[in-house]
């Protein structure tokens, strides 16, 4: 019967496949792992949650969108290509594992970061900037990599035998598949893709949000579905692309004013911000008639506050290229 070992560590788990290799072989090794997703509304739990099931971790998430959302507004290390401060993200994510250690019993924290793996935040310059800005860098353990780290105190005090550690660096992905083989790892997702920091598009909503002090996190959950208008400083717009945006939104939107085409199938459009005059309702009820090919040229629109009496709208669509000077989307 395998030993456990008498220190046990948290393991900063995004679901991608470094993060499974680096729970499963540390488990492999004999230690005990508090696997914890820390999710903001741009980096929702659901995938670390199926990667995880399917792979027989047992995972912890912790909601820390008020924290990240205070640190993206001015982050120390600045932002990458798009608006995703990863070097101050990690630190803060080790930062607040190195809080939970107490409430779990653990003694340090592990992740599944790669020396030379990702531009902004895996150079060794970054990982000893994401190491002291965490407070917390003399617990942290990067098993893929930690042959080429400067040793921690886990290593240090020999709670830890640097020998099984590995050294892993740069961008190629052999290691980690040959990782996976020996490990029986079979489901694990394709690199990439998780965070909408990194994504063009949703980085100007997000931004525009800034400006406008919106942001919170029900408004900030919003920008991931949808075409976005900006109709006044107060007032926004966001019409569904899919289905899938509808279903989104109208799950996501619990205060907000919907718009839809009456008796017909078409976009749902969603109004934040506060209760619109009647010019800006007209506009908005024009947009979301504008981007249903199917509905009339004019047409009636369903006005539906949250606390108030519905309306019906008589609206004629917009040309499309007129829409451009409220749009906030990249397209
Ligand atoms: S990609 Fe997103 S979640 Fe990952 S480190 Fe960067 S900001 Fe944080």
């Amino acid at each position: 019967m395998k030993t456990i070992k008498p220190h046990s560590a948290i393991a900063l788990f995004s679901g991608g496949l470094d993060s499974i290799i680096v729970v499963k072989m540390m488990q492999g090794l004999g230690y005990e792992i508090f696997p914890v997703f820390f999710s903001t509304p741009y980096l929702p739990p659901h995938k670390a949650l199926e990667y995880a099931k399917l792979n027989g971790i047992n995972l912890l998430v912790r909601d820390i969108s008020e924290a990240h959302l205070q640190m993206i507004k001015s982050p120390r290390y600045g932002f990458g290509k798009n608006h995703n401060p990863c070097i101050d993200c990690h630190a803060l994510m080790f930062q607040l594992a190195g809080d939970m250690l107490q409430e779990l019993g653990a003694s340090f924290i592990i992740s599944g970061e790669v020396v030379g793996q990702r531009p902004m935040s895996q150079r060794r310059d970054a990982l000893n900037s994401v190491s002291k800005t965490s407070g917390v860098g003399d617990l942290i353990v990067r098993p893929l990599s930690q042959k080429l780290l400067a040793d921690t105190l886990p290593i240090r005090e020999g709670w830890i035998n640097k020998d099984e550690m590995l050294d892993l660096q740069g961008r190629g992905r052999n290691a980690q598949m040959e990782l996976a083989t020996k490990l029986g790892i079979t489901d694990y997702p394709s690199p990439g893709g998780g965070c909408l920091l990194t994504d063009a598009g949703y980085s100007l909503r997000l931004r525009e949000l800034i400006q406008h002090g919106q942001d919170n996190p029900h408004t900030i959950g919003l920008l991931r579905w949808g075409r976005h208008f900006r109709l006044s400083p107060q007032i926004k717009l966001i019409v569904g692309r899919s289905e899938a945006d509808n279903n989104g939104l109208s799950q996501a939107a619990t205060d907000e004013t919907r718009l839809s085409i009456k008796d017909m199938r078409g976009p749902l459009g969603i109004l934040s911000g506060g209760n619109p005059d009647e010019p800006i309702l007209r506009i908005a009820a024009s947009i979301v008639l504008s981007y249903s090919r199917k509905a009339p040229a004019t047409a009636a629109v369903r006005y539906q506050p949250k606390d108030g009496m519905e309306q019906i709208l008589m609206v004629s669509k917009i040309p499309l290229e007129n829409l451009n000077q409220y749009k906030i989307n990249i397209e």
